[in-house]
């Protein structure tokens, strides 16, 4: 799943190109709007709110879309071959100058900006957003304090933007195990600052997320993707278990010497 700096990345790309830009044709591959049609409206902005992407028109609608496990939105100039099978299209916005493609989006839909919070209203303060405060994340996470920190920090109520791989890789870098209750995971408001200070650093550097410092391929991360290789702390074998989430079970990877606690197997 696409984490939020990937998103955050995604949004302000598709400002650049859209935004104050006259939609001259629409195409949307899903039922419920398949009939819509917005040429002839301005796009005014795209923004990125935790992992949903919300495109605002000069009409006062909002295309709505969350890229979820495989999504992606790309952009090509007029009569550039797209990099993606038709089937996998849902929604197709095309300017003079631009044609902006969402493929495999998990969401798609259009509503009145003035009812964005319906859809993204019950978010916690994005990692990423002009909103975050660490102080009210920190909070939310605290009022279940027999939670496991993994499932705790990826649930977007208590905060946006983290998925699988921030999540890991967080808690190894804090050297808790995943499954610790947040009520024993120690300083949350710590954790929260080197979360924030790695997501914007990433959203910064525009490409795959690196927390090892080492861009080379197959070095960029401590332990996420690595399950059954060696730590590269302490050489013991990474271990992976999949650990539930508010929307998903999601997969959890850690190193059961550096991150001692109560996860699953044992070292
Ligand atoms: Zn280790």
């Amino acid at each position: 799943m696409p984490e939020g700096d990937t998103v955050h990345q995604a949004a302000a790309r598709l400002h650049r190109a859209l935004a104050g830009q006259r939609l001259v044709a629409t195409d949307f591959r899903v039922p419920a709007i398949a009939t819509s049609d917005l040429a002839g409206q301005q796009v005014r902005e795209v923004v990125a709110r935790g992992k949903h992407l919300l495109l605002r028109t000069d009409a006062g609608l909002t295309l709505h879309s969350h890229l979820r496990m495989e999504g992606a939105w790309h952009l090509y100039r007029p009569g550039e071959r797209w990099r993606g099978p038709g089937w996998q299209v849902r929604a197709v916005l095309r300017t003079r100058g631009w044609v902006a493609v969402g493929f495999r989006l998990g969401v798609c839909e259009l509503l009145p900006t003035a009812d964005e919070r319906q859809v993204v209203g019950h978010l916690g303060p994005d990692v990423l957003g002009p909103d975050w405060d660490p102080a009210e994340a920190a909070g939310r996470l605290r009022a279940d304090p027999a939670r496991a920190i993994g499932s705790a920090l990826l649930d977007q109520r208590n905060l946006a933007g983290v998925g699988n791989i921030w999540k890991s890789e967080l808690c190894f870098l804090r050297g808790v195990d995943p499954w610790t209750p947040v009520g024993e995971a120690g300083d949350l408001e710590g954790m929260l600052g080197l979360l924030a200070r790695m997501m914007r650093a990433s959203l910064r550097g525009g490409g795959p997320q690196v927390t090892t410092g080492d861009t080379r391929r197959g070095r960029s991360l401590w332990v996420h993707g690595r399950a059954g290789q060696p730590c590269r702390r302490c050489g013991t074998l990474v271990r992976k278990a999949d650990q539930e989430s508010y929307d998903a079970d999601r997969v959890a990877y850690w190193c059961p010497t550096c991150q001692p606690g109560p996860g699953p197997g044992g070292p």
